[in-house]
């Protein structure tokens, strides 16, 4: 099936208002009949339900958290861009479009690309009216800084919790419409199927995680912000509770999953260092505005970096891509970072490591004017590794991070289900292969604030579907199904927690599906992924029961569809033989190592449709058309 993204016509800069003023409408007082479901409450939820309250639809909204605002999107640190030009360094909504679109490899949607960049300054405009702490210039401008892949200032932050205060503003905004009665809230629940009737997305059913309670919700439309996926890996910098749970029911139930394959892996995570951890902590990349990375240039060179002189230092970034340095996107810092590391000259416990030093930075600006900038990120370091940055270096290696696959979806953000929309790191859309920094909140909030809010309209006007009760057979199989599989899971009483199997899933694919792949890798993880799958059904063990807050029993549902979705990754890397971004295919690089795409063959998107248990699923693709920007070699040098 070729998938059509719907993309409307006319040039690149007007296609996004013509698109507006061809919507359909909602008339105000019918709005209030409208009920929407939007499942998450992360930066693209938050901002969703609060908008789509305040234009006067009914919403509920599900998260499991204790609160709203524990989303995982408080953890992002670095920053949020939007093509203001404040620095007057020659941005521009083009310049961020074309440095997303080259960024991602050349695998995004040029139009969506450039949607993202247009409305990016009316975000940041709306986080200050919603009084976001933005930090500024003596003067009273709001400051802006660099980020990877990006030769313009054009990132605003608010010291390294600028996650943190975005939430806070899109939280406020949405407890506004708890407090009128506009949203209900359901925290401390989790989705856990989606309702399909007559091929429209119209429900979900939820495990209330206090009580045990299932619970079935009907609405007009249902909204998926549920996050990424990452922590099918076991490690990750993500919060450990993010799973795939919710996309990967949809899925199921027929949603099409793009790109499965397209995970990023960030240059500047704190290293491993032991088997007792559940996740790595994430360095902001805005770090390496001034810090260094340099390993020795002679191998298995184990003196402490003071006693490393300059001239046997390889500041490998620097070295590499002279134009970008150490602003190098992730996926090449990433992968720059492992060839030094693999080559022994590494650093740290098993020379997985890379050296991040401020030293020059502190000689040039002073200690002061670092600490400003960026001392709580400092701290959180010296809490963890117990050495203090501003004195050694610290020690980073390449973690996975954010994924930019998910749940396909046209431009309007809608699924190729009906009535099932999909936003923030949930869908697929906007960052191609790679994402650059500091642009995942930009697509979350662009999401969930100027973009969701005008097209589910569109189908909501246009849609003849009712609201189904949820008595129908499809919300009592659904249902069922819930039940069985909490059931099943109780059933295996075997020996070992879940983690056990995660762990042992994560470590597959990280050295199988990680920061490179090849046919033969691939293959391994796809015979070996079953076998563990096997293992987890016979001796998997949870405990407690079912009708009481019971971790275990959360934990293990999520286990058990990382095991399914593993496969797909696997299989959709397979599938893609070129390297593009985050995924790098060793039998396709260039001679000096960087990744080698196949623009004839593989200029698309892939979607897979599930098929049923046992059954292949199926690969679907969407061309991707660049009208407006040439295919060319991504190049840093
Ligand atoms: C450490 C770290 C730092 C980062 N720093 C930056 C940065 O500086 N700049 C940037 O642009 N990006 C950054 N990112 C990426 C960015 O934070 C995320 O991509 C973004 O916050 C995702 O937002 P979201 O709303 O899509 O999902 P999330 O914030 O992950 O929210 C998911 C929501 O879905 C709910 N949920 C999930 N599944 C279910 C279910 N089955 N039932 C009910 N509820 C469910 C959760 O409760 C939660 O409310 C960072 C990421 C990490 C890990």
């Amino acid at each position: 099936m070729i998938l059509d993204g719907h993309v409307p016509a006319g040039p690149l800069e007007q296609k996004w208002d013509r698109h507006r003023n061809e919507l359909a409408l909602v008339n105000p007082a019918n709005k209030r009949k409208f009920h929407i479901i939007v499942v998450g409450t992360g930066l693209a939820g938050a901002s969703a339900a609060a908008s789509l309250a305040e234009l006067g639809y009914q919403v509920s909204a599900f998260c499991f958290h204790d609160s709203p605002r524990r989303a995982h999107s408080i953890a992002a640190q670095g920053g949020i861009n939007a093509a203001k030009n404040y620095q007057n360094d020659g941005d521009s909504v083009w310049r961020l479009f074309y440095d997303t679109i080259k960024g991602g490899d050349f695998r995004s949607r040029e139009a969506n690309v450039y949607r993202l960049a247009q409305v990016s300054v009316n975000i940041i405009d709306q986080c200050v009216a919603q009084g976001v702490p933005f930090a500024r210039e003596y003067g009273g401008l709001l400051a802006n800084r660099s980020f990877g892949g990006a030769q313009v200032s054009r990132t605003f932050y608010a010291r390294g919790q600028t996650g943190q205060q975005l939430l806070l503003g899109a939280y406020s905004a949405l407890c506004r419409q708890i407090g009128l009665g506009q949203v209900k809230m359901y925290p401390r629940t989790e989705m856990l199927d989606l309702v399909v009737v007559e091929g429209h997305a119209k429900g979900i059913i939820t495990r209330n995680l206090r009580t045990g309670e299932i619970q079935r919700h009907a609405a007009d439309a249902v909204v998926l912000a549920t996050g990424g996926y990452g922590n099918v890996f076991y490690l990750s910098t993500n919060a450990v509770n993010s799973n795939v749970t919710a996309t990967y029911r949809a899925y199921k139930r027929g949603a099409f999953f793009a790109n499965p394959c397209f995970t990023q892996i960030h240059p500047t995570c704190i290293p491993v260092s032991g088997d007792h951890q559940s996740k790595l902590t994430l360095m902001s990349e805005s770090l390496r505005n001034d810090g260094r990375v340099w390993v020795p240039k002679k191998k298995g060179d184990t003196r402490p970096p003071d006693q490393i002189p300059e001239e046997e230092r390889d500041y490998f970034l620097e070295r590499m891509y002279p134009s970008y340095g150490n602003l190098a996107p992730r996926d090449i810092a990433s992968r720059a970072a492992k060839r030094v590391c693999d080559e022994g000259r590494g650093v740290g416990p098993g020379g997985l490591g890379v050296y991040l030093d401020f030293s020059d930075a502190i000689r040039r600006l002073g200690i002061e004017v670092v600490r400003e900038r960026y001392g709580n990120l400092f701290d959180m370091y010296r809490e963890i590794t117990d050495e203090d940055p501003y004195k050694v270096p610290m020690r980073i290696y390449p973690a996975v991070h954010y994924t930019m696959g998910g749940l396909w979806v046209d431009y309007n953000l809608m699924s190729n289900l009906p009535g099932l929309f999909v936003i923030g790191e949930a869908n697929f859309s906007d960052h191609g292969a790679n994402r650059l920094g500091a642009s995942a909140l930009m697509q979350g909030l662009a999401d969930g604030y100027f973009i969701l809010p005008y097209t589910i309209g569109d189908y909501l006007a246009r849609s003849k579907q009712p609201r189904p009760d949820v008595d129908r057979p499809e919300f009592r199989d659904a249902e069922a199904a819930v039940r069985a599989s909490i059931e099943r899971l109780f059933g295996i009483n075997g020996k070992h927690p879940v983690d056990v199997f995660h762990r042992e899933l994560g470590k597959l694919l990280w050295d199988h599906c990680g920061m490179s792949r090849s046919e033969a890798s691939l293959r391994h993880a796809l015979q070996e992924i079953p076998k563990i799958r096997e293992r987890f059904w016979k001796e998997a063990r949870v405990t407690g029961g079912p009708e009481e807050i019971n971790q275990a029993l959360e934990r293990a549902g999520r286990v058990a569809d990382f095991l399914e979705f593993a496969e797909l990754m696997c299989l959709d890397a397979l599938e893609r033989r070129e390297s593009c971004g985050g995924h790098f295919r060793e039998e396709f690089q260039t001679e000096d190592g960087e990744a080698q795409r196949d623009d004839e063959n593989f200029c698309h998107v892939a979607a897979w449709e599930y098929r049923g248990p046992g059954e292949p699923p199926v690969r679907h693709i969407e061309p991707l058309r660049f009208e407006f920007v040439k295919l060319t070699t991504r190049s840093y040098k």
